[in-house]
């Protein structure tokens, strides 16, 4: 087994550079659904055991990668080590680095809207092989989300990213899982703000 349960979530034992490759792997297959990735933190886990819907959105991800010591601690207590801490913001870094080679297009949801715009316009100058196809602040109201999903739907990106706050990027990928269109979606906490600077 490739995972590490922890608390009923089952956490993957890849490294950053493991789950970089995973990851191109999926941009580089066709046909296939979305690949939803969740980096969990501690808060994430405990929240998953008093809130149903979250645990099952956990538990339906397609991979569940350790973002804090405090998972990685409480694996080693266990007896079952992970090698190490999986960050969105971390990922998401060595993705743009290996785009030269791994190609992919992107669409980038969260954040204000000055924000996203100067992060999206960061990650285009200075990444190639990074296309930026769509992009749209975090602070949409229920009745502009049905414009921005279309949007996505239309737009086909490989890799969306959602900057929303941690878990409602994750209720938010999971609520539209089946119309994204993506190839892989995750949470990126607070990546945007830190590329923005
Ligand atoms: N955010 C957003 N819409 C919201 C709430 C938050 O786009 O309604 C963005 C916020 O601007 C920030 C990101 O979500 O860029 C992460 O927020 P936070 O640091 O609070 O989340 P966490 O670190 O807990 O995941």
């Amino acid at each position: 087994m490739n995972t590490v349960n922890i608390l009923g979530v089952p956490f993957s034992k890849r490294t950053l550079l493991q789950t970089v490759a995973l990851v191109q792997a999926q941009i580089a297959a066709e046909g296939k659904p979305l690949f939803h990735l969740i980096t969990a933190n501690p808060e994430i886990v405990m929240a998953a055991r008093s809130d149903q819907q979250l645990e099952t959105i956990v538990k339906e991800a397609d991979m569940v990668t350790p973002d804090g010591i405090g998972v990685v601690l409480a694996a080693k207590w266990q007896g079952e080590p992970l090698q190490e801490r999986v960050t969105g913001y971390d990922l998401l870094i060595r993705l743009f680095e290996e785009a030269k080679e791994h190609r992919f297009s992107l669409y980038v949801v969260g954040a204000d809207e000055e924000t996203n715009a100067k992060a999206s316009q960061i990650i285009a100058d200075n990444y190639e092989g990074v296309t930026v196809v769509g992009r749209h602040n975090g602070f949409f109201k229920p009745g502009q989300e049905e414009a921005l999903v279309a949007d996505i739907e239309q737009k086909r990106p490989d890799v969306l990213i959602v900057a929303l706050g941690a878990p409602r990027a994750e209720r938010w990928i999971y609520k539209y899982k089946s119309r994204l269109k993506a190839k892989v979606a995750f949470g990126v906490g607070g990546s945007l703000d830190v590329i923005a600077g």
